[in-house]
């Protein structure tokens, strides 16, 4: 396995004493020496749906028409492969589309733009999220709670994991805030802790417990993209948690238990893991040394930056927004040698 560069291991007492005499010493910061180059890259989008930008508190819709234009551009500058396939290396330069957290707005709206275009994708599924009555995920519960008006506690105190925040929900601007705030605290945690902020929230602020638009894709929609010849489905997990937070075993359990119901569902156990969240922090060395044990043959972060180099069990991936084709291009581009 190459190098996990942007991946660590918990801190060890030696580790924090160095830290401890680094800072002491105050010696100027050397520049990175390791500045990643390429020219292939990943896409990652979240959810592909008409909702305003002002509904999308987390950031994580893309409108089709919008999303119509990046496909068409990004198969006039690259050669589009499947994920499996980003890995070798390629003359020309060559990028893969994957699609996060199983919407069902996934189906209805990304998909008829990549078949149109013959763009292949891959679908990286939550198992638990399959399941008929699986609530919606936290953060589209916490939109619900926090972002939806309606009667209810102004100032509420969660505790999350190590954290505790006063959350002030008297305006708008200030719930927002919340949001934000609370987003940032689960995204390094287990669905447990999640689970304790939202029973919390929805005891001072009820609401309803989910809504049309942040369905996802059922087992058997699944199955159905699946077995088209241009889409690849892979594990995201079962829970979503951040596998950093978890004990050793329950990690395990994530990428293990998860390959082998997507395996029963598909008839075919998946290659390729993405791991929630994907950032620096929220995965750690162990957890690609697990996927890999686990029988995946690649896992994708959300740490942006080129395949070429990467691990194939850290390989990086650009989180794609509501871009203009000069954002888009810029970022596709930006780890390519410089003329
Ligand atoms: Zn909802
Ligand atoms: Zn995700």
């Amino acid at each position: 396995m190459a190098p996990l560069r942007w991946l660590t291991d918990p801190p060890t007492p030696a580790r924090a004493v160095a830290g401890v005499r680094r800072r002491w010493q105050q010696r100027p910061a050397w520049p990175r020496r390791w500045r990643p180059r390429g020219q292939d890259v990943v896409l990652l989008y979240h959810r592909i749906a008409d909702v305003d930008e002002a509904d999308d508190p987390g950031g994580m819709v893309v409108p089709p028409e919008l999303f119509r234009r990046h496909m068409t551009a990004v198969g006039d500058w690259f050669d589009l492969v499947p994920a499996r396939d980003v890995l070798r290396s390629h003359d020309r330069p060559t990028a893969a589309v994957t699609l996060d957290d199983g919407y069902l707005d996934n189906l209805e709206h990304a998909a008829p733009v990549l078949r149109d275009l013959c763009i292949p994708a891959t679908f990286f599924v939550v198992a638990d999220a399959l399941q008929p009555e699986a609530p919606e995920y936290w953060w589209d519960r916490l939109e619900h709670l926090l972002v939806e008006p309606g009667p209810g506690a102004d100032r509420v105190r969660v505790t999350a994991g190590p954290h505790t925040l006063d959350l002030d929900l008297a305006t708008p601007e200030s719930s927002r805030r919340a949001y934000d705030g609370i987003s940032a605290v689960l995204q390094r945690q287990g669905h447990e802790v999640a689970a304790e902020v939202l029973a919390t929230l929805e005891a001072a602020r009820p609401r309803q417990p989910s809504c049309a638009r942040h369905r996802r894709l059922s087992a058997e929609q699944v199955r159905a993209l699946a077995g088209e010849e241009l889409f690849d489905v892979g594990s995201h997990t079962c829970t979503h948690s951040a596998l950093a937070a978890l004990p050793g075993p329950a990690a395990r359990e994530e990428l293990t238990s998860s390959r082998q119901r997507l395996a029963d569902l598909l008839g075919e156990a998946p290659e390729l893991l993405a791991y929630p969240y994907g950032s620096v922090g929220a995965v750690l060395r162990r957890n690609a040394r697990d996927a890999r044990s686990a029988g995946y043959r690649a896992a994708f972060a959300n740490v942006a930056g080129p395949v070429e180099g990467s691990s194939a069990f850290a390989v990086p991936r650009i989180t794609v927004g509501r871009w203009s084709l000069g954002q888009l291009h810029a970022a596709v581009t930006a780890f390519r040698q410089p003329a």
